[in-house]
This record gives C-alpha cells, sequence and structure tokens, in this order.
C-alpha cells in the first residue's frame, strides 16, 4: 500500500511550496488508504533549529495535515546511514577516496576549463587499500557506473535521463564519518517503506543520484514525482513580496485552513475546471497525472476570494468560534482576546451576517467587528472626529431623541425613525447616518449603521450618542 512523506529541513518556516508538498503528499496517502509520513531532515547541524522543526509541525497541524506513526529525525539515524556505507564499500559497491582538498580544487578547475559536468575524475576508484596516504581520513564514494544513463521515470516529468558519464562517484559518507544527504534520504526512504517520493522539481537531479545509490543497493526505487516549483504572479521565481511567507503569516493574516488547502491543491494540480474543494473532494480526486509541467503562479486575489468565500459558507456561530481561536495569532487578535466578554461574543455572533459578507480574512473580521469592542466613551479616530461637526451634533441630538422614542429596537423601526428625522430637516439620509456611525462606531467606515444599532442594543447605542453630542 501507499507511504508518502514529507522531508522538511528545519531551516526556516514552513513556508508556501512546503506547505504544498505537504499537502500533495497527504493527499495522495489519504486517497489510497495509504500513509504520510513525516521526516524532519536535520542532518545539517549549523542550520536546523528547534524553532523551524516547531514551526514545521504548528503550520501542518493548522493546515490540517497529520502524519501516520512518530516524527523521523534524521539525524538521529547517522549510525544507521554508516552502517549501509559500510555495506556498499564491503559489496564493492562503494570506495574509500583520499583525495585532498587541494587535489579536488584542481578537478574542479580543470572540469571547468574544459566544461565537463563531472568534476571528480575517479582516482581513487581502482586503487588498492596500501596505497592509502597515513594519516589521512577518506570519504566514502559511490562507485557510479561510468557508461550507460540512469533513468528516472517519473510520474509528472516523465522519462528524464542522465547520461553516466556526466555523474559523479557521489560522496556518501564524509571524512568525519557524517553521512551525505544524498545517501541519508535514500537509506530512509527505503527502511520507512516509502512507495512515493513527491516533493518539488528542484530535486529532480537529485533523484538521478539517489536512483544510483538504490540500484547499488539492490532495492527498489520509489515512484517519484517532482512537482514544478511555484512562481510569483509575474512568473519570477517565488520570494517573500509575492507571497513566500511562513504558514504562520497566512494564519496572522486572517486565512482559514480550509481555503489555503483549497488555494494550494489547486497550484499545479486541476481537476477540470472545478475550483472550489471540500477536502473530501480534494482526497478524492487527487491524482499524480494531473499536475502540470510548468510553474504554478501564486496568485493573491484568488487566495484572498477563496477565503472570503469560506468566511461567508462557515455558519455565524462557527465563525465566531474560529475567530476567538485564532485571536492570539491574528494580526490585533490578542489585544482584542482580553476584551471577549460572553456579553461581546454574542453581540458578535449577531454580528457576524452583516460582517462576513463583506471580509475576506479573519483580520478584515475583526477590523469591522472593531465597534464591539470599544468602551465607553469610545475613541473616535480622525475622520470620525472630523464628521461630527457642530451641524452634524445638531442632527445627533435629533436622532438621538427619534431613536430612544423607538419602542421596538428591532433594524426596519430603528431605520424608519432615521429616515424621519432626515424628511424633517429635509437632509439626505447619509447626512444623518454619517453622524451616527462616527458617533456609535468612532470611524468613517463600519458594517450598515441599522446592524450596528441593533447589535449594539437600546443601551449601549443611546449612550454611545450622547456621549458623542454632549
Ligand atoms: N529536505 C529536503 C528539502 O527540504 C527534501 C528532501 C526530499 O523530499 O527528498 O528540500
Amino acid at each position: 500500500s501507499v507511504v508518502t512523506r514529507f522531508a522538511p529541513s528545519p531551516t526556516g518556516f514552513l513556508h508556501i511550496g512546503g506547505a504544498r508538498t505537504a499537502l500533495f503528499n497527504w493527499l495522495y496517502a489519504r486517497g489510497r488508504g495509504g500513509k504520510m509520513l513525516l521526516r524532519i531532515e536535520d542532518t545539517d547541524r549549523e542550520r536546523s533549529t528547534e524553532p523551524a522543526i516547531a514551526a514545521i509541525i504548528d503550520g501542518l497541524t493548522w493546515l490540517g495535515l497529520d502524519w501516520d506513526g512518530d516524527t523521523v529525525f534524521q539525524f538521529a539515524r547517522a549510525a544507521r546511514h554508516r552502517e549501509v556505507a559500510e555495506q556498499l564499500l564491503a559489496a564493492g559497491r562503494a570506495y574509500r577516496c583520499y583525495a585532498s582538498q587541494e587535489e579536488l580544487a584542481a578537478m574542479r578547475e580543470e572540469a571547468r576549463r574544459e566544461g565537463r559536468t563531472k568534476l571528480y575524475d575517479g582516482r581513487w576508484r581502482d586503487r588498492a587499500a596500501s596505497e592509502a596516504p597515513e594519516g589521512v581520513a577518506p570519504v566514502i564514494r559511490l562507485r557510479a557506473p561510468l557508461t550507460g544513463e540512469t533513468v528516472v521515470n517519473d510520474e509528472v516529468q516523465g522519462r528524464v535521463v542522465w547520461q553516466n558519464e556526466n555523474l559523479d562517484d557521489l560522496v556518501l559518507l564524509r571524512s568525519d564519518g557524517t553521512p551525505t544527504y544524498m545517501l541519508a534520504v535514500v537509506v530512509d526512504d527505503h527502511d520507512m517503506g516509502v512507495t512515493h517520493v513527491i516533493r518539488g522539481d528542484d530535486h529532480l537531479t537529485n533523484a538521478a543520484r539517489q536512483t544510483q545509490i538504490y540500484q547499488a543497493l539492490d532495492w527498489a526505487v520509489p515512484s517519484m514525482a517532482h512537482i514544478p516549483l511555484i512562481h510569483g504572479a509575474d512568473g519570477a521565481k517565488l520570494s517573500k513580496r509575492h507571497g513566500a511567507l511562513g504558514v504562520d503569516a497566512y494564519r496572522a493574516l486572517g486565512y482559514l485552513p480550509i481555503a489555503l488547502r483549497n488555494y494550494l491543491v489547486r497550484l499545479g494540480w486541476s481537476h477540470g475546471d472545478q475550483e472550489i474543494f471540500s477536502t473530501e473532494e480534494m482526497v478524492k480526486a487527487f491524482d499524480l497525472a494531473q499536475i502540470g509541467r510548468g510553474a504554478s503562479r501564486f496568485d493573491f486575489a484568488k487566495l484572498e476570494s477563496l477565503n472570503g468565500h469560506y468566511i461567508r459558507q462557515t455558519g455565524d456561530v462557527e465563525l465566531t468560534k474560529i475567530l476567538e481561536d485564532s485571536l492570539p495569532f491574528l494580526q490585533g487578535g490578542p489585544e482584542m482576546a482580553a476584551k471577549l466578554t460572553p456579553e461581546r461574543r454574542a453581540q458578535l455572533i449577531a454580528a457576524m451576517p452583516g460582517l462576513k459578507e463583506r471580509a475576506k480574512t479573519l483580520v478584515d473580521l475583526l477590523t469591522s467587528a472593531h465597534f464591539l469592542f470599544a468602551d465607553r466613551p469610545i475613541p473616535l479616530d480622525e475622520k470620525a472626529a472630523s464628521l461630527l461637526t457642530p451641524d452634524a451634533r445638531d442632527v445627533l441630538v435629533a436622532a438621538t431623541a427619534a431613536l430612544s422614542a423607538t419602542p421596538d429596537w428591532q433594524t426596519a423601526p430603528l431605520e424608519a425613525a432615521v429616515r424621519a428625522v432626515a424628511e424633517t430637516r429635509g437632509i439626505k439620509l447619509g447626512a444623518v447616518a454619517q453622524p451616527l456611525r462616527a458617533a456609535l462606531t468612532g470611524r468613517a467606515t463600519s458594517p450598515g449603521i441599522f446592524d450596528v444599532l441593533t447589535v449594539l442594543g437600546r443601551e449601549e447605542s443611546l449612550g454611545r450618542l450622547q456621549d458623542a453630542s454632549a
């Protein structure tokens, strides 16, 4: 049965490309009753960090991508990697190389001059152990085939062929006894029973080298699928400016995991022209055959519109719960969290239908729900303050009187009362609504003013109006 793995190097946050790779591996496994494993490739001791490991695990968890079994840490398996290198040595499929740094530099220089991609000339391939220089710690190199081809039958890239004469005898074990990345990946994938390697196409050349190691070990090569990288909307390699942020940044910006999953699955994969996928639909439909060969383009507007879709689709109570749970991570959220009393939570739920109509992110929701979290007398921003001219205050006094005389505090009668004030004074509705908005929300823009009135309730509304007209 199918076993996939996500194998990030914990050298930074879980970026959007990594998240997509994880999602594809997860979908492929889940759709086939298989397993997805997680392997942290922490062999680079200098660059691997604990916070990066935590960010990867948090990011996957937040995205709803679970993995099977224990997390595997690659560095902890170094003894096993060494053992396999020794095994290759014993079988004659690898050899000790004593070339010095100076010799290697000279070989590289010569290769460059002659335009060869092969950098090492194989000088220790066939030398006897007795020739080994005193006191030099050797590396172990693969005795790679000198002729013929190495072929990767990639599920996405098709049949990719390398001429062996262009491939180096790669180093498996460094002179300090540490395994190279190339060896570690092969041994781990094999030992973990990985059947499908799905990863970015920046690893395609590695696939050829790893294939040679598999062959030297007489191990079955797993299926490979190298996914084209994600580019920015302008076609250039994805950078921060394009949205190459950590998954945690998308969380802080107020994206829902379900929206991000839906967005990511369409980055490079298609299923007819369907754009919206429930997780179940994705799991069912996902396959490697429909991954395109061209780079996909990151499109913030599309992500936003998907997010808006999922926000509108989520029920008011559930959305309020999601918003509340997200507050610690959201831009501007922590301050709100402290103010979220049960009463305000109830108001938030009541305001949700109006709030979510226009929101693209949870941050948008929070911004327009701002008026709920203010304490009397509420602060007015500059624009709101400038709306409250002496004339406007006059209107506000009349409107306050009309509203307080409205027995039924509901949208329709409140609206009728405000309209009557405008008519009596021969002014437009907006000339009443704008001062009301400023006084009730402290801002010049807000959700519909009659919704604001009903959500705040009679007492709080009239109190704020009195504060502002005083
Ligand atoms: N650790 C590698 C990376 O983060 C991935 C290795 C692999 O998937 O084989 O790019």
